[in-house]
């Protein structure tokens, strides 16, 4: 049984700088604010252009009021598009400030949200030039479509925005492999790009004012360039300068294996705890990138990941062979010591969660006491030979939460206690609220994971968290 009482700091090898630097972790948060500035200063503007045009006015008359609302939504609608191409554009600022898995929760609901408003905008729009007679509305769309420069197009950009949504509704997306899922969310680029011509051609506010027009321009022309850029000329151009190959496979148990590359890795700049996109040149496979996390901290000789099958993509890496070329995308992440601001640091890991957090463990200075890690897991322990070497040298406090689940909705082992869990973390680390907290893990685990810090005083601005499933 997991004792749950906590154990006196270890002895270890001492902190080798006392002050930390914190400089990184106030430049994101300055980029976060400045990020969530920026997206509602752009709704403030659009929303200016509209009142300048007489949008309020408009208001006042039925037919008037609704194409005037139907506007209004328009434009919030495409500010928000954009914003979110731009969230998923891994543009390095954003994925630093916010990591990986935030920006695609944001995405998520920014996503949603516009299309609801795109939705709202056509409604409003077709019951607007039908003169507000409802029972019009399907024949004034046709003549909308049909007659106006622009409106097949949008039409053909809408089916695709609600085919991505549709797919994204949670239910769907759960009977879809990753893969189709994925390949059919590009079409969001596509849903996006076809709507624009609609509103450069008619859109009213659009015009308005060489601002105006200065502004969609250039924002649609950051979005696309970001999207080219990041997601498409830089992860091509940064493998090719890498030249990474795999140089060995090794069986960890547990269904895992490590995988070891090497390359030109003076040229990769990426932090013990982040993680990459992988395309493995093995034949079919090479068209999907999985994101695995490094699983030891990079020592500009080698990398090393650790992974375990649980599905095609993943069982295939046990047989790659040395040699193999490989393709990246990222780093990404933010499981790093660059969000660390306190001394004191709890890792909170489950199965192959593990992996990103063995790898910080190793990085991170530390004296002895100063790294808790608690390592859930239901079997073996992956890689826990090596947290406990990492424990007998670094000094870091491991302990390890073994067994199946013990009640739907804890997050801790049946090993443990009879007490509910978020006790159960304030025994085994009295001082969790004062310590940075990495979290690392799948989904619905994690949840609880939060829930528990939570309660036990952790403040959400010191606790990071990635899970394995987006
Ligand atoms: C940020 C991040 C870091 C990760 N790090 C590791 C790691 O270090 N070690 C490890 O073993 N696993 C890691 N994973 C999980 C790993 O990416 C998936 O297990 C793997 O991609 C599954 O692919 P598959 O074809 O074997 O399985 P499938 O049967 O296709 O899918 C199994 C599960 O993995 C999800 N998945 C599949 N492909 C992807 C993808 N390209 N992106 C995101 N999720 C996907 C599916 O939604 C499904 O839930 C990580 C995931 C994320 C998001």
């Amino acid at each position: 049984m997991t004792t749950l009482a906590a154990p006196p700091a270890p002895q270890g090898v001492p902190s080798t700088s006392a002050a930390l630097d914190t400089r990184a972790a106030r430049v994101d948060a300055a980029v976060r604010t400045s990020a969530v500035a920026a997206l509602w200063l752009s709704l403030l503007v659009v929303t200016y252009w509209w009142v300048a045009g007489g949008g309020v006015q408009d208001l006042a008359g039925w037919e008037t009021g609704l194409l005037s609302s139907g506007r209004l939504v328009g434009l919030v609608g495409s500010d928000l598009l954009l914003a979110q191409v731009l969230l998923m554009a891994r543009l390095p600022w954003l994925e630093r400030a916010f990591g990986q898995d935030r920006l695609a929760r944001l995405h998520r609901v920014v996503g949603f949200v516009s299309f609801d408003l795109v939705l709202a905008h056509v409604g409003l729009i077709v019951w607007g030039y039908a003169a507000g007679d409802l029972l019009a509305t399907p024949a004034t769309a046709w003549d909308l479509t049909v007659d106006y420069p622009g409106m097949l197009l949008a039409l053909a950009g809408l089916v695709c925005l609600v085919m991505v949504v549709v797919t994204s509704v949670r239910a769907a997306r759960s009977r879809l492999r990753h893969e189709s899922w994925h390949l059919l969310h590009l079409y969001a680029y596509l849903g996006v790009g076809l709507a624009l011509p609609h509103q450069l051609w008619t859109g009213q506010e659009l015009l308005a004012s060489t601002a105006a027009t200065v502004y969609w321009w250039s924002a649609w022309a950051a979005a696309a360039g970001a999207v080219l850029v990041w997601r498409v000329a830089l992860p091509l151009w940064r493998s090719w300068r890498l030249d990474l190959r795999v140089t060995s496979v090794v069986a960890e148990g547990d269904a895992a294996v490590s995988v070891y590359l090497t390359g030109r890795l003076d040229r990769l700049r990426v932090e013990a705890g982040q993680f990459l996109l992988w395309r493995f040149l093995t034949g079919p496979g090479w068209s999907r990138a999985h994101p695995y996390s490094l699983s030891a901290a990079p020592d500009g000789r080698s990398l090393r990941l650790t992974v375990k099958a649980l599905g095609d993509g993943s069982a295939a890496v046990a047989s790659l062979r040395p040699g193999t070329r490989v393709l990246v995308e990222g780093p990404f992440g933010r499981l790093t010591a660059r969000a660390r601001t306190r001394r004191g640091v709890l890792l909170v890991g489950s199965g192959v969660g593990i992996t990103p957090l063995r790898a910080l463990a190793e990085g991170l200075d530390q004296a002895p006491g100063d790294v808790v890690v608690l390592h859930r897991y239901a079997r073996e322990p992956l890689l826990g030979a090596e947290l406990a070497v990492l424990a007998r040298e670094r000094g870091l406090r491991l302990v390890g939460l073994p067994g199946p689940r013990r009640a739907p909705g804890s997050w801790l082992g049946d090993g443990v206690p009879p007490v509910d869990d978020t006790t159960a973390l304030l025994r085994l680390v009295p001082d969790v609220a004062e310590r940075d907290v990495f979290v690392c893990g799948p989904d619905g685990w994690s949840d609880s994971v939060l829930a528990s810090l939570c309660a036990a005083g952790a403040h959400p601005d010191h606790v990071h968290l990635e899970t394995f499933r987006w």
